[in-house]
């Protein structure tokens, strides 16, 4: 029996290497009092430490070759900026000459206070943030007890094919190891959303968090770490480091075969061209979407920059968030879903709402709370138009339910550019405006959205929700969710045609579209415009390459001729088998 321990799987893929142990090296630290002619002393020798730290961030910048500098340079700049914050550099510096204590103690003070601030956030994503201020915090104080740091230019060979067993590691660290040829890395803290992880996912180094790591690991022990599964494995027999290798064979197979296709089109094998578009929540996820390659955003979901936080974000603030994804896009098209808050999206903004809604998902969200508060919709709708003028975006208006609320919104639009061009504020004149077709309604009367609308877009996770009356958040009746259920075909067939006899573009944005299983079913129906999770694209990629629209046809017909579930499986299984 090989002894087994797991974690969270943040960065997928098998390591089989000898164990490296990296101590968690910040040892206690005290206060000691200094001598009130010594202060400034103890000052310049801070100051020295955090001009230390920032020359060994910008060789470990500089060092980075080309192949991962776009995707790793942002967390190195994000430290490199925090090593200019006066929280870190000016508050230590207060508190040396204020407690007359030393450069250690004033730096692990505030280290706490910041800390503090953190855990109280209600956002996982900020709140992980804290290891930003632990990582730059452990770099100063490196310098300041004058321990060894592995410096941008050493070689350390005994790390190369290492598995690194840490308490904790930077960003900066993560890429010297990378640079070192580490084969994966376990820590006991962190969890998916720390910058590490990301960066791991990023480096494609197999990474195992939150793990307590055995101290019965030596170092030089054989290793397996299964990045997919979050385990950590001490190799003791031949049996289980065969069966690994084989694993670490057949992953890195598929994953040279899905690599491949990054630069390749998508198109099918009789010719017809497939856009494959990424969705995205945030800024950051712009940086994985081009990573595969991605043809643009399909559905960037503006919500979430109004999550977790007490105020509205304003029209600049919208604006810039707005425009740097335009901009770290690089010309590839944008589309930017309007405010889609309410139900399982809640905004502190909404908590104060007097009246509590009985059955949220069938409330007062998105488009329809946009529509009651006009304010809050036009300050949206105003940065949307402004970032327009930057580069290709199409807007996009969730849960749109009938021909009144579309008329309204255009309405709005047509009222704000009026004002812009008054106040010659730039925006894109011909900007798309587009339309979710979610609500069964929406897709039963699709041809009037078509004649309104630039293009539809439709969102399979409330469209199935609403069809099959299952409350997509709960767990009981997810066995009814079915994509594939002859109700949801039908709604999803006659947006297509809509789409197509009104000569406008129409996409998927929902979690069908990323769904393998349905890939060939969906380019039978005729749909061309895909918009997936980014880590989806090149699977979904690799099914359209394989697959010829034309053979599809007669399955096609069957299955949409279909009353019964049970039948359009079995046909699903023959197309997809083909
Ligand atoms: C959908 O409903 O399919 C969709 C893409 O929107 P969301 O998941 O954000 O509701
Ligand atoms: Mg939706």
């Amino acid at each position: 029996m090989s002894n087994k321990k797991s974690g969270h799987g943040v960065s997928p893929g098998i390591a089989i290497g000898h164990a490296w142990r990296i101590e968690h090296d910040l040892t206690e630290i005290f206060e000691v009092s200094i001598a009130q002619d010594q202060i400034e002393d103890e000052v310049s020798r801070f100051r020295r430490a955090v001009r230390m730290a920032r020359q060994q961030l910008r060789d470990i910048r500089n060092n980075i070759p080309d192949s991962t500098r776009a995707d790793v340079t942002d967390f190195i700049d994000t430290h490199l900026l925090m090593l200019e914050d006066s929280m870190l550099t000016s508050a230590p510096v207060e508190l040396i000459r204020d407690s007359q204590c030393n450069a250690e103690w004033a730096l692990k003070s505030q280290r706490d206070a910041l800390a503090a601030v953190f855990d109280q956030m209600d956002d996982p994503y900020l709140r992980t943030r804290k290891d930003d201020v632990d990582h730059v915090v452990k770099r100063i104080m490196q310098n300041l007890l004058k321990q060894e740091t592995l410096g941008a230019n050493d070689v350390n060979p005994q790390l190369k094919g290492a598995i690194i067993l840490a308490y904790d590691l930077t960003p900066a660290e993560t890429i010297l190891l990378q640079h070192q040829g580490i084969a994966g890395f376990v820590t006991e803290t962190g969890g998916p959303l720390s910058h590490t992880a990301i960066l791991a996912r990023n480096l494609e180094i197999p990474a195992v968090v939150g793990l307590a790591i055995s101290r019965s690991i030596h170092e030089g022990d054989m290793l397996i770490l299964d990045g997919d599964n979050g385990l950590l494995i001490q190799a003791d027999n031949q049996e289980t480091l065969d069966t690994y290798h084989r694993k670490q064979r057949d992953i890195e197979h598929r994953r040279t075969i899905l690599d491949g296709l990054k630069n390749t089109p998508s198109i099918t094998l009789d010719g017809i061209p497939v856009h494959l578009y990424a969705n995205i929540e945030r800024r950051e996820d712009v940086r994985i979407a081009r990573r595969y390659n991605a043809d643009g955003i399909g559905l960037y979901r503006t919500e979430f920059l109004f999550m977790n936080r007490q105020d509205i974000p304003d029209e600049q603030e919208q604006y810039q968030e707005y425009s740097a994804v335009i901009k770290s896009l690089q010309g590839l098209p944008l589309t930017i879903r309007t405010l889609d808050i309410g139900a399982d999206k809640c905004a502190d903004f909404l908590v104060s709402s007097p009246r509590k809604q009985i059955n949220p998902a069938l409330g007062l969200r998105a488009v329809r709370l946009c529509l009651k508060y006009t304010d809050l919709f036009s300050i949206q709708l105003r940065a949307i138009l402004r970032a327009s003028a930057k580069g290709p975006v199409r807007l996009m208006v969730p849960m749109l339910s009938n021909e009144s609320e579309i008329l309204q919104m255009l309405q709005l639009i047509e009222n704000i550019k009026a004002e812009l061009r008054a106040n010659h504020i730039e925006f894109d004149e011909s900007l798309a405006i587009g339309g979710m077709i979610e609500i069964p309604a929406a897709a039963l009367t699709a041809t009037s959205f078509a004649r309104h609308l630039d293009f539809l877009s439709i969102g399979t996770n409330d469209l199935i929700q609403y069809t099959l009356a299952i409350d997509r958040l709960d767990d009981e009746v997810t066995y009814l969710y079915d994509p594939a259920h002859p109700a949801v075909l039908r709604l999803i067939q006659m947006t297509i045609s809509a789409g197509k006899s009104n000569d406008i573009p129409v996409s998927m944005c929902g979690e069908m579209a990323g769904d393998l299983k349905y890939t060939r079913l969906l380019l039978g129906m005729g749909l061309t415009d895909f918009s997936v999770s980014p880590s989806a694209l090149l699977k979904i990629k690799e099914v359209i390459n394989q697959t010829s629209i034309e053979k599809l046809d007669p399955v096609i017909r069957n299955i949409l001729s279909s009353d019964s579930s049970s039948e359009i499986q079995q046909h699903l299984d023959t197309l997809n088998k083909a």
